[in-house]
C-alpha cells in the first residue's frame, strides 16, 4: 500500500523527535518510523545534563549548538507541559565541578558564552567529599529527565498530528539521479518530499542497507555508557556534581544517577559488574551518604559517537531531499533543539539559524 507524507523521519530518538516537532510546527505533514519502540535507545538512557562535560575542551561547533539549545529548553518544556500535562522535569539545579586544572579556559568560555559562574570553594554541596582543584559553581545549568522528556514529547507530537510508527522494518529505498524517491517497509511504500535519517548509532548500517553504493560510510559508531540509579531520599543532593569524567545527577524526586562509562565495544548493550563496581565506588566516595541508599537500577545505552563529538546535520551532497541529524555522541539532549532547527532550516530553505558548514554531510 502506498502512503504519503511531506517528511519521513527514520529514528524516534531525541534527534528524530525534535526534528519532527520543528517541521510540524512549520506546517509540514510529518511521519516518524522506528524499528523498535520509540525513544528507548540512547535518548532514554542518558543523564540529561544540559551542558557538555567541560565544553571549553571541545570544538566550538559543539558550543554553537549548545548555547541556543540551552536557551530553547525553558520554552520547549513549558510548551510540552502546557499541551500534555506531562512534566519533562527540566530543572535549573546548577552544576558544581570539583576539579578544573584549566580553570582560566573554563572562565573564559563562561564569559564568552554568558554562562554565570562562581568560585566553587564556597559552594561545595552539603555531603560532597570530592578533592577540589579550582572548583567551579555554575548555578544556572539545568537537567532534564530523559524518560519523562521522551514520554511527554511523544504525547505532544501525537497531539500536533505527527504520525509515530514503531516496530517498523525498513526494506529498501529507490532513487533517481539526484533525489530519493520512495522508501519501502514490510507494510508500506512511502512517498515523501524529504527523507531524514536520525537513527543514532545505527545510522551507518541503515545508510549502507539503503544506499550500498555510496561510500565511505558515515564516521559514526556506538559508544556504550552505563549508569546507576540510587533510591536516595529527597534533598540528599540538590545540584549536579561533576568530578573528573564522572557525575552525580539528583532527580526531582531525590533519586540520584551516577554516570557514566565510555566504552568502545560495538553494539553490546549489556551491563557489566566491573562498571557497576566502578560507578558505585565513585558515587559513595563523592557522596558517602549513598552507602545507605539502595541501588535501584543499572542500565546501558549506545551513544552515536562521532569524531570530536560534532554531529552531522545537513543534506546529502548528491540527493537533495535526503537529510541527516546524527552523531551527537555525549550531547544529544543539550544540542537537540538547535540541531533540529538547523536541519529544518535547511530542508525548508529558510535562512539557517547558524552556519551549517561545520556540520555538513560529507561523503
Ligand atoms: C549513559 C549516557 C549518558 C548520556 N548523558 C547525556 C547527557 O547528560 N546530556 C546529553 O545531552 N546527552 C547525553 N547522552 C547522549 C545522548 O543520549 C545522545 O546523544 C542522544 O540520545 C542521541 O539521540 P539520537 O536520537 O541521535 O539517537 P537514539 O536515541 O539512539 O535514537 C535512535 C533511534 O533510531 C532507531 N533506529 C535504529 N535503527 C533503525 C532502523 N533501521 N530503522 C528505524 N529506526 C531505527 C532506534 O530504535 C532509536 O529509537 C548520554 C548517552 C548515554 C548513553
Amino acid at each position: 500500500m502506498i502512503e504519503t507524507t511531506d517528511i519521513l523521519i527514520i529514528g524516534g530518538g531525541i534527534s528524530g523527535l525534535l526534528t519532527a516537532r520543528e517541521l510540524r510546527l512549520a506546517g509540514c505533514d510529518v511521519t516518524v518510523l522506528d524499528s523498535q519502540a520509540l525513544g528507548q535507545e540512547s535518548s532514554w538512557a542518558g543523564g540529561g545534563i544540559l551542558l557538555p562535560i567541560y565544553p571549553w575542551r571541545q570544538p566550538v561547533a559543539i558550543s554553537d549548538l549548545v548555547m541556543p539549545s540551552i536557551a530553547a529548553y525553558p520554552r520547549l518544556q513549558a510548551e510540552i507541559l502546557a499541551a500534555t500535562g506531562l512534566d519533562p522535569q527540566w530543572r535549573p539545579c546548577g552544576m558544581w565541578i570539583s576539579q578544573n586544572p584549566d580553570v582560566e579556559l573554563a572562565k573564559a568560555w563562561c564569559v564568552e558564552r554568558a554562562v554565570s559562574f562562581h568560585d566553587g570553594a564556597s559552594f561545595q554541596p552539603a555531603g560532597i567529599q570530592a578533592k577540589q582543584q579550582n572548583a567551579l559553581w555554575l548555578p544556572e545549568i539545568a537537567q532534564i529527565r530523559n524518560p519523562r522528556l521522551i514520554k511527554s514529547l511523544l504525547a505532544y507530537l501525537r497531539q500536533l498530528g505527527v504520525r509515530l510508527l514503531e516496530h517498523v522494518e525498513i526494506t529498501g529505498l529507490t532513487t533517481s539521479q539526484d533525489k530519493v524517491l520512495t522508501l519501502s517497509t514490510q507494510q508500506h511504500r512511502w512517498q515523501f518530499k524529504h527523507l531524514v535519517l536520525a537513527a543514532g548509532a545505527w545510522t551507518p548500517q541503515l545508510f549502507q542497507q539503503l544506499l550500498p553504493d555510496q561510500s565511505p560510510v558515515l564516521p559514526i559508531k556506538p559508544v556504550k555508557g552505563q549508569m546507576l540509579l540510587f533510591a536516595a531520599p529527597a534533598n540528599l543532593l540538590n545540584c549536579m556534581v561533576l568530578d573528573g569524567d564522572r557525575y552525580l545527577i539528583p532527580r526531582a524526586d531525590g533519586k540520584i544517577l551516577a554516570g557514566s562509562t565510555v566504552e568502545d565495544v560495538g553494539f553490546d548493550k549489556t551491563t557489566t559488574l566491573a562498571a557497576r563496581e566502578a560507578l558505585y565506588q565513585f558515587a559513595i566516595e563523592v557522596l558517602p551518604a549513598l552507602k545507605d541508599c539502595a541501588l535501584e537500577t543499572h542500565w546501558a545505552g549506545l551513544r552515536p559517537g562521532s569524531p570530536n563529538g560534532v554531529p552531522t546535520i545537513g543534506m546529502h551532497p548528491q540527493f537533495s531531499n535526503l537529510g541527516i541529524n546524527v552523531g551527537h555522541f555525549r550531547n544529544g539532549l543539550v544540542m537537540g533543539p538547535a540541531s533540529a532547527q538547523l536541519l529544518a532550516d535547511l530542508i525548508l530553505q529558510r535562512p539557517p539559524s547558524l552556519k551549517p558548514d561545520a556540520y555538513a554531510w560529507r561523503i
